[in-house]
């Protein structure tokens, strides 16, 4: 197992994990979210807070890293509870919280707020890895969207490729809006322009897809691809890029992590539980 460790250590001081949790809720509108999963406090570890780690999933290695890091907290993007799981705590759910409570380890997880924010979120940080300038929501009639519009100078899809590859450190798949049917007589079904107009929503969010071409946009980037996904780009004539979940999930989990050690001076590490899904 591959784990990357990014430090940011300024003077150690101690909080309550009530007072850290209140910070990032108030911080990320937690409360204003319909999610998929509570946000905020998910397991209360019973100790004050020094040391922090982060991550994208709450996963059993990411919580062996963070006892090995002496942390008291670690925060993440994917936590549990949730919706539609089963409710016991066994098995490796179990297993995991056990974990955290024998070693006094809260937990603290965030998800769409975390998705959203126009400044730490992982749309806006991604956005800002690719160059790109956010200009307005996918879903611009809900009070808080998820999923934005950016805009970048325009190019290719071999262009944005090597883009995206530099920023993440890896390949996406790529489905070419430019397609056409064996023996196809429609002309229509062939698509080729230059990429400007940018649908961006980090995860699993490929069907999103629609609305995004719905929206004008030349191309769509998203971490994960279903067998549909690459008929709708072609048929609607949107290039789609999948860059990983995690790979597109790492962005906002670090920049509140980054924000929290300089709001509170503690030290914060990010840990990176190597996922090429
Ligand atoms: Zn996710």
């Amino acid at each position: 197992m591959t784990a990357t460790r990014i430090l940011t250590e300024p003077t150690p001081s101690t909080i309550s994990v009530q007072e850290l949790t209140r910070f990032c809720d108030d911080y990320l509108s937690a409360d204003a979210f319909k999610d998929y999963a509570p946000n905020g406090l998910q397991v209360d570890g019973g100790r004050a807070i020094q040391r922090i780690v982060t991550g994208v999933t709450a996963c059993e290695a990411l919580i062996e890293a963070a006892i090995a890091d002496k942390a008291d907290a670690i925060m993440v993007h994917h936590g549990y509870f949730w919706k539609g799981e089963p409710a016991p705590i066994t098995g490796m759910k179990g297993r995991r919280i056990r974990k955290l409570m024998q070693h006094g380890i809260s937990m603290i997880g965030y998800h769409l707020p975390l998705d959203a924010h126009p400044l730490i979120g992982n749309n806006a940080k991604l956005a800002e890895m690719l160059g790109m300038t956010i200009t307005g929501a996918l879903y611009p009639n809900e009070t808080h969207p998820v999923g934005n519009i950016a805009t970048c100078p325009p190019q290719s899809a071999q262009k944005l490729i090597a883009q995206i590859t530099q920023a993440l450190g890896r390949v996406p798949l790529h489905i070419s809006a430019n397609y056409s049917a064996p023996n196809s007589t429609d002309a229509n079904m062939e698509h080729n322009r230059l990429i400007e107009r940018v649908g961006i929503c980090t995860g699993g969010a490929q069907d999103m897809i629609e609305q995004a071409a719905l929206m004008g946009c030349d191309a769509f980037i998203s971490g994960e691809i279903s067998e549909r996904t690459t008929h709708i780009a072609r048929e609607l004539g949107i290039d789609y890029f999948a860059c990983g979940h995690h790979a597109t999930e790492r962005g906002g989990i670090k920049a509140l992590g980054d924000l929290i050690a300089q709001q509170f001076g503690l030290p914060v590490t990010f840990i990176d539980i190597d996922n090429p899904a």
